[in-house]
């Protein structure tokens, strides 16, 4: 009997003996998968932050250039008192009515926009479009106000972009280009609905020490549909626009 005590003492040491290291080496185990587990999820995570990263930056650069080419866009040239239009620039003009021409890419959207203001009532009267290099100097060298007039090579009339158009019914005043021509109906309808059809009012109120032009509640700029609507509801002028466009223009 103390014999088989002994053996079933010792069987029972050796069980548990066993036990024991099979718990240890299997929460070993179990240990290091699950190291192992940790560190191959946090370089997934890694990898995976760092390709977010590269398609944001890629993103970003591809926005960057979109918008850079936009810039180059002919209808959004920005002609000032501090940039002249480039001497090679070219036109080609077509006419819209009463004689008066302007760039042949803006002649469908200005006659939309005139022959809708006119289906809503009103009376618009274009009195400026295009202008040749020698009408803004014979203007220039003739004003009394030689701030008000744009120098020439300097003038959106000389790129065929600007259309100068006030109420007929102001055709009588002294001088029609003041400011109380925001006040006639075919200039509150214009000033509303210009962007629809590409244009904006190039020289809003308030602007003035950026644009360097006094309010002209008549000029109106073709910089197509998608500028004119950021423009005219961001209520900046061109310069602030082309300056921080990113801000105000998404190319998508
Ligand atoms: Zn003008």
């Amino acid at each position: 009997m103390k014999k088989n005590l002994k053996i079933c003492i010792f069987i029972i040491i050796l069980i548990c003996s066993v036990v024991g290291a099979a718990y240890v080496i299997i929460n070993k185990h179990a240990q290091n998968k699950a190291a192992e587990e940790a560190r191959r999820a946090a370089e997934i995570a890694a990898q995976q932050e760092a390709a977010r990263q590269a398609a944001e930056e890629a993103a970003a650069k591809a926005r960057e250039e979109q918008i850079a080419a936009e810039k180059d866009e002919w209808y959004l040239i920005l002609v000032n008192s501090d940039n002249a239009m480039p001497d090679d620039f070219d036109i080609e003009t077509a006419d819209v009515e009463d004689g008066y021409v302007i760039d042949s890419r803006v002649q469908e959207p200005l006659k939309e926009m005139l022959a809708d203001c006119r289906d809503a009532g009103y009376s618009p009267r274009i009195i400026s479009t295009f202008r040749t290099r020698e009408t803004q100097q014979y203007l220039y060298d003739h004003t009394a106000n030689k701030a008000d007039t744009a120098i020439p090579g300097h003038s959106e009339h000389e790129c065929g972009l600007a259309a100068d158009i006030i109420d007929a019914a102001s055709l009588g005043w002294a001088d029609p280009l003041i400011a109380d021509q925001e006040d006639m109906p075919a200039q509150k309808w214009l000033m509303q609905h210009c962007h629809e059809y590409g244009f904006i009012l190039r020289y809003p109120k308030d602007k003035e020490d950026v644009t360097k032009i006094i309010y002209e509640p008549w000029h109106y700029r073709y910089v197509g549909k998608k500028h004119a609507a950021a423009i005219m509801q961001s209520g900046i002028c061109l310069e602030e626009y082309l300056s921080n466009m990113e801000t105000y223009y998404d190319p998508e």
